[in-house]
């Protein structure tokens, strides 16, 4: 990779707080940009008005700070394309549906919530997709339910039939079946795009190059290659970071009484152990470096390699967090 051209982002949704899993993210996709001299952005996806949680945003500023984990644009310090503040921007999306309508890659849908809601069985699966019946639309019937005021949303025009193949830094390239992939909403009825969409129209209009994120989102990855094949931009390298887990079955939350970043730091926890802490979790060190336990957030910039992320889900182990807390 060309030192400088690296750009990458953290893009929270404001919808909780830091957990363990998130500040892993922020810190692997600040490593990235940092390590190749590139940009760090922080974008608040907020488009989702229904899950936002007072207070989020701060607790994400304050986090990023507090661990030294600074943005080069973003809401706060403005930037060349700036603000990132996924509502205050809600007027550029729309433009871009049109586009995908115009291309035949997108339709408007007048269905109901519940006329939507259907479940394919395919092979015994069942799949919880809307059946396509309004990108059969003919002009005349758009037209007359436009006329009549009826509201819509924008939805994604799957290709029927054929498969998508997505590659993944850290998976490797990923084959699906269309028939599993849904047409997606892209913009609501309140005109509001949704996460999927807002989320790649701007990784290309801020020139992200290597998107990390939590593999939960790896199913959608074929959806947002489609999205990228039809506007003709280039995909961008995807990074996607195995969970942290608090066993061997299950994700860490908070809602089980699993600490955030906060609660850590409210237990006397020292952010440089916590930093140092999740680094190692699902990321190794290699070479000379590999037997190294204790790393500054700049000599993690200069250790720091994509191809040292696991596969493998992290398991968050507290006893080996009181070993950094004893070390610093
Ligand atoms: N807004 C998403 C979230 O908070 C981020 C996913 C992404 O980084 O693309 O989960």
């Amino acid at each position: 990779i060309p030192k400088g051209k690296v750009r990458t982002r953290f893009a929270p949704s404001p919808t909780g707080y830091m957990h363990v899993g998130n500040l892993r993210t922020a810190l692997y996709t600040w490593l990235i940009a940092r390590s190749h001299g590139g940009t760090f952005i922080l974008r608040i996806e907020d488009t989702d008005q229904g899950r936002l949680v007072e207070g989020a945003v701060d607790v994400i500023y304050k986090t990023m700070a507090e661990c030294g984990l600074d943005h080069d644009e973003g809401p706060d310090v403005g930037g060349p394309v700036g603000p990132y503040i996924q509502t205050e921007r809600r007027d550029l999306y729309g433009k871009y549906a049109e586009l995908l309508i115009e291309k035949g890659a997108a339709y408007r849908c007048f269905c109901n919530k519940e006329d939507a809601a259907e479940v394919d069985v395919a092979d015994g699966v069942s799949i919880h997709k809307y059946d396509g019946r309004c990108s059969r639309l003919s002009e005349a019937e758009i037209q007359a339910n436009l006329d009549a005021g009826k509201p819509y949303v924008i939805r994604q025009k799957i290709p029927r039939g054929g498969t998508t193949t997505f590659h993944d830094a850290i998976f490797g390239d990923i084959t699906v079946d269309n028939e599993t992939l849904d047409d997606q909403v892209l913009i609501k009825s309140d005109g509001l795009p949704t996460y999927n969409f807002a989320n790649v129209i701007d990784d290309h209009l801020m020139g992200i190059t290597h998107v990390v994120r939590g593999s939960e989102y790896l199913s959608s990855a074929p959806k947002y290659n489609l999205l990228y094949e039809a506007f003709g931009w280039e995909i961008p390298t995807y990074v996607h970071c195995s969970p942290v887990m608090r066993d061997a079955q299950n994700k860490m939350s908070k809602r089980h009484g699993d600490p955030s970043y906060e609660d850590l730091i409210a237990r006397g926890y020292l952010t440089e152990a916590v930093l140092n802490y999740v680094a190692l979790l699902g990321w190794s060190p290699k070479g000379e470096l590999a037997e190294q336990e204790v790393f500054s957030l700049q000599e993690l910039v200069q250790a720091f390699d994509i191809s040292g992320i696991s596969k493998s889900p992290a398991i968050f182990d507290i006893v080996k967090l009181d070993h950094f807390n004893a070390i610093y």
